[in-house]
């Protein structure tokens, strides 16, 4: 029977144990977590976290596959270390021996050392009990007044969760949101709908000083502007969890440096938010903190285990975001000598990113709900075959995009 040891249960870690035991009745599974919730969707977290109501908690394994035989699941227990040459690691103390390994320790949440102020309410978002710290504290106040540092994608999902029952400030150091990763059309909707939502949003914000007790944090702007807060919220990205894994030796280049079947050295893997990877698109390394990539990774890493054959990872990079009634849907990556083209059809809108060569390289869209869906899957079979485009055709909402798929 094969061992395989996985160190993190959330969506790679997971996604790998329940595809090992649903493939192969000889393996064995040990997932390690050092979280003492397991499999939980992170997601929800910052889009449907509310005052006065259940924490908004989903499992990843709705169909019990981690309750199998086969899988035994350390919970509350962090891979201390790894040592590759005798094939073990060090959970907590104990020696667990492998025949493969997975690394599946995703990313944390980015601070800022300025923010670093013992006892007052200054806080990141990553996990359950991170939700549940929030949560708590903003019921424990009345009207309670909520700092958000950083306009990122969790920063305004959370933003939108929180605007109906908090008062909400949002920082953003640039002159626009999301602007590294989205169009200025797009990200002026998103900041528009915050505007309706009574969010506060201060671009270009420099943040000059940070005060902060047990009661409350506040903060002075550059221009003189001061805030009180209940809580603030640091939304400032995230950093890969890999430390064990450069200490036992294996490449890291922005999280640990995987090849294009998502090995880390001979019988060690890597997947999701942890790892970088040749981008099958662009051939670039990238790393991506991801949903759909987290999954897929851990699919196509348990794929490989079981059938004993490489193969290359070719996942299409993906992101979604909702907030309030809007969702935004991102696919491919973009070059930077691209050309952007809006196709505007009213309340969705969709931005393309076209190469010198006139092949698609990224889109983005945002509508109401899941209204982008569709056209976001048909420019993924678009980037995927390569097709030629024009830009008139793109940017002409009278031109169904699954025609140019017949090229
Ligand atoms: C609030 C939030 C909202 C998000 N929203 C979206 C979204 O809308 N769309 C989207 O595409 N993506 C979204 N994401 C990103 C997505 O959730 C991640 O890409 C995904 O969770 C990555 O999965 P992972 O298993 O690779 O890593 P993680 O989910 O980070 O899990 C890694 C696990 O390993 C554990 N671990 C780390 N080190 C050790 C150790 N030494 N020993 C044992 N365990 C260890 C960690 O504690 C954690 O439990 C969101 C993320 C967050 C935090």
């Amino acid at each position: 029977m094969t061992h395989v040891v996985i160190i993190g249960a959330s969506l790679t870690g997971t996604s790998c144990a329940q595809q090992l035991v649903q493939s192969d009745s000889d393996v064995r599974v040990t997932l390690i977590s050092d979280e003492l919730d397991v499999a939980y969707d992170r997601p929800p977290l910052s889009k449907s976290l509310k005052l006065g109501a259940a924490l908004p908690r989903v499992d990843l394994d709705p169909q019990a596959h981690l309750k199998s035989a086969n899988i035994t699941v350390l919970a509350g227990a962090p891979a201390k270390s790894i040592d590759i040459a005798n094939k073990k690691v060090d959970v907590d103390g104990n020696l667990v021996s492998y025949d493969k390994l997975v690394i599946a320790t995703g990313a944390r949440a980015r601070t800022l050392p300025a923010f670093e102020i013992a006892g007052a309410p200054i806080v990141t978002l990553r996990s359950l009990a991170d939700a549940k710290i929030i949560q708590e504290r903003l019921e424990s106040k009345t009207a309670p007044r909520v700092g958000i540092v950083g306009g990122g994608f969790i920063g305004l999902e959370l933003a939108s969760a929180l605007s109906e029952s908090c008062q909400v400030n949002l920082f953003e150091a640039q002159a626009n949101l999301l602007s590294r990763v989205l169009p200025k059309e797009i990200s002026g909707r998103v900041a528009d709908r915050h505007a309706e939502a009574n969010v506060s949003i201060h671009l270009s914000a420099e943040i000059e000083e940070i005060e902060g007790d047990s009661d409350s944090v506040r903060l002075t702007l550059a221009d003189g502007q001061n805030f009180e807060f209940d809580l603030v919220v640091l939304g400032v990205g995230a950093v890969p969890n890999d430390e064990i894994a450069g200490q036992a030796g294996l490449t890291i280049d922005n999280g640990i440096a995987v090849d294009e079947t998502l090995r880390a050295k001979d019988d060690v893997y890597a997947g999701g938010d942890c790892c970088s990877f040749p981008l099958a698109l662009t051939g670039s390394r990238v790393r991506l903190e991801s949903w759909r990539n987290a999954q897929e990774q851990g699919l196509h890493i348990a794929n490989q285990i079981v059938s004993g054959e490489h193969s290359a990872f070719d996942g299409m990079p993906w992101f979604w975001s909702d907030q309030y009634d809007l969702g935004l849907q991102m696919a491919g990556w973009p070059n930077s000598n691209s050309q952007q083209v809006i196709r505007d059809m009213g309340e969705t809108l969709l931005c393309f990113e076209l190469d010198p060569d006139s092949k698609l390289s990224a889109v983005s869209g945002i509508g109401p709900g899941n209204s982008v869906a569709k056209d976001i899957k048909v420019c993924e079979r678009l980037m995927a075959a390569g097709r030629i485009l024009s830009a008139q055709e793109l940017a002409d909402p009278a031109v169904k995009l699954k025609k140019l798929l017949k090229g």
